[in-house]
């Protein structure tokens, strides 16, 4: 199985709504980046929450065709067990779960997975120094620069120890020195091949270069193109 599938996905909020995404396939394998990219409203955050598990379990939505996360089907386990397989970053970086220090974010995700405290410590210390944010673990969150606070989120995930990242524009409300940071980060997890990656992000000049494939759908939320880089985005 590759680490992550979509097949024929569908999704319709409600009966007033059109699909989208609308006849969604592709694989992503451990150690590919997939950047997806296509016009506002085409369905690229809902295909990100499907991915997920979100859709259906949390969003009152209607889904068909299906996505596997190694080889489960998202509909047949319960989020809890698909946060084991992927983890998410998205768009807001006020987005906080607990309050207390940056470390005791970071420590919240494997603290729920009920892992013995010496793993949870080890994981949370690994994730914040990939993010260059060890220094910074006693730091209340809301100090940090919108930068950081994205960074802190990507520690959040890799703490899950997720063979599949999720990212939904994660420097959408970013400045440049912001924008520069977290794709120093996710180039690094890009270099290490360690997760099968799914981003979504409008700006190009940004993500390009850690990107292996490209998947494009267009504004009725169905595939157009989807191939490596360099051809997708020559033609
Ligand atoms: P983007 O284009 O940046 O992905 P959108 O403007 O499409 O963002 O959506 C922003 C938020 O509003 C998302 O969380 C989305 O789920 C929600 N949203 C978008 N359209 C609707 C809608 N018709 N009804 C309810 N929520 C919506
Ligand atoms: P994108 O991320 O590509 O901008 P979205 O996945 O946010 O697209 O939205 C896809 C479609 O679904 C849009 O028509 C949007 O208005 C609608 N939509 C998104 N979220 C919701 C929601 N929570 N309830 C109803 N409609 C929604």
């Amino acid at each position: 199985d590759p680490a992550l599938r979509l097949s024929d996905l569908r999704v319709r909020y409600d009966e007033r709504t059109e699909n989208r995404p609308n006849g969604v396939s592709f694989d992503v394998a451990r150690g590919e980046v997939v950047l997806v990219l296509g016009p506002s409203g085409c369905g690229k955050s809902t295909l990100a929450l499907a991915l997920n598990g979100l859709v259906p379990h949390a969003l009152a939505a209607t889904m068909t065709g299906f996505v596997t996360v190694n080889g489960i089907r998202t509909t047949d386990a319960p989020v809890s067990r698909l946060s084991q397989e992927v983890a998410m970053v998205f768009q807001d970086p006020d987005a906080q779960i607990v309050t207390g220090t940056v470390l005791d974010e970071v420590c919240f995700g494997p603290e729920n997975l009920l892992l013995p405290v010496a793993e949870v410590l080890e994981r949370s210390e690994h994730a914040l120094r990939a993010v260059g944010l060890w220094e910074r673990r006693l730091d209340n969150p809301d100090v940090l620069s919108g930068g950081g606070k994205q960074r802190l989120a990507i520690a959040c995930a890799l703490a899950m120890d997720t063979p599949i990242l999720v990212l939904d524009e994660p420097t959408a409300n970013l400045d440049p020195v912001g924008i520069r940071d977290v794709y120093a980060v996710l180039g690094d997890i890009a270099a290490a091949g360690t997760h099968a990656v799914v981003l979504i992000e409008h700006n190009l000049d940004a993500a390009i270069d850690l990107v292996d494939r490209v998947v494009v759908l267009d504004g009725d939320g169905a595939l157009a193109v989807s191939g490596p880089t360099r051809e997708v985005l020559a033609g």
